[in-house]
Order: structure tokens, then C-alpha cells, then sequence
């Protein structure tokens, strides 16, 4: 009777000790995966801020590219009797990077173009001929834009005959391309 109750004793300690030890490894793997959570949590967070960070940097440099084309454009009209270029190959010449016709998001040709002034971006001054200086409303006329899918459907950069670029997102796209649609044919029925 007395050992086997002292082996019962023994084995309760031990097995109170092994019980334990097994509390504590618990405690290391929820530990080990609050801390891998946390990671990832942190990273769902830091990522898309990093990658929003850097579809902001592109958006930004393709805008500096279509003022860079606006003012090309403008080198070309005081050379030309106040008349803008008729297409982008015209006044390809006054830009010196081939890189400036490339929106830095998709870089790709989507805007079509041909030899040196082959384009993400699409330019639609050729419509509006001569005495490009005395048109009004300059800040409202498109000068050149860009397919809605170069930057992934999120919207697109349009530079003014006034030199600005704007961005202008998704929910706007399809009105504004209807307007830049607009102004085209409208443009080309009375030159
Ligand atoms: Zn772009």
C-alpha cells in the first residue's frame, strides 16, 4: 500500500511537472503566433502604403511627362505660325528622352504612335490647327491624355492646352473621356 501510494504521489508530481512544461511550450506557440500575426497584420498594413506610395511617385511622373509633350508642343507652334502640330511625330524632335512618351506605370505603346513619338499617351492637339494662342478657355482643352488602362483602371492624366496636368480618377474617367471625345470631334468637324 505505502509505495504505491508513493508512486501515486511521484506520478502526480511528475505529471504535474510534464503538465507544466507543456503550459509553458503552449505559451511559446500562441506567443510565436500572436507575434507572426502581428507581422502580418503590420505588413497588410506597410504594404499597401508602400505600393500606394509608389503608384502616387508614377502618376506624378507621368503628369511631368505630359507637361514636358505640352511644352514641346508650344516650342513647335512658335516655330509654325502659331499652328500646333498636326501629330505626335511632328514635334517628337523637341523632346530628347523617348522615355517621356512612356507612361512609367504601364510602360508600353498604348496610345499608338508611330517611330520615335510611339506613345502611352494620346495626342489630340493636331485638331486644333492654328492660332492655338488666341483660344480661350485654354485650362479646359485637352492637349493629350492617356488610356484609362495605363495606370490599371484607377484613372488617368490629361495635360491642358494651358500647360496643367491633371489626374483624374476612376469615378470621373468615363466623363471626362467623353468629353475629351467631345472636344475631338467637335474640333475636327470645324477645322
Ligand atoms: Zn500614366
Amino acid at each position: 500500500m505505502k509505495p504505491d501510494k508513493i508512486g501515486l504521489a511521484q506520478l502526480k508530481q511528475t505529471s504535474a511537472g510534464a503538465a507544466k512544461g507543456a503550459d509553458w511550450k503552449l505559451v511559446g506557440v500562441i506567443g510565436g503566433i500572436i507575434l507572426i500575426l502581428g507581422v502580418i497584420a503590420a505588413a497588410m498594413v506597410v504594404i499597401p502604403m508602400i505600393n500606394s506610395g509608389r503608384r502616387e511617385a508614377k502618376r506624378v511622373e507621368c503628369a511631368a511627362n505630359l507637361r514636358m509633350i505640352f511644352a514641346a508642343s508650344q516650342i513647335y507652334a512658335q516655330l509654325n505660325k502659331d499652328m500646333m502640330p498636326p501629330n505626335a511625330e511632328a514635334f517628337a524632335s523637341y523632346i530628347s528622352s523617348n522615355d517621356t512618351w512612356i507612361c512609367p506605370e504601364c510602360g508600353n505603346v498604348s496610345g499608338g504612335g508611330a517611330g520615335p513619338a510611339a506613345s502611352s499617351y494620346i495626342y489630340v492637339g493636331g485638331s486644333l490647327g492654328k492660332y492655338v494662342h488666341r483660344i480661350h478657355n485654354a485650362s479646359k482643352v485637352v492637349l493629350a491624355y492617356e488610356p484609362l488602362s495605363n495606370h490599371g483602371g484607377t484613372g488617368f492624366n490629361v495635360v491642358y492646352l494651358d500647360g496643367h496636368a491633371q489626374w483624374i480618377a476612376a469615378e470621373r474617367a468615363e466623363v471626362v473621356m467623353r468629353e475629351i471625345e467631345a472636344q475631338s470631334s467637335k474640333l475636327s468637324s470645324t477645322h
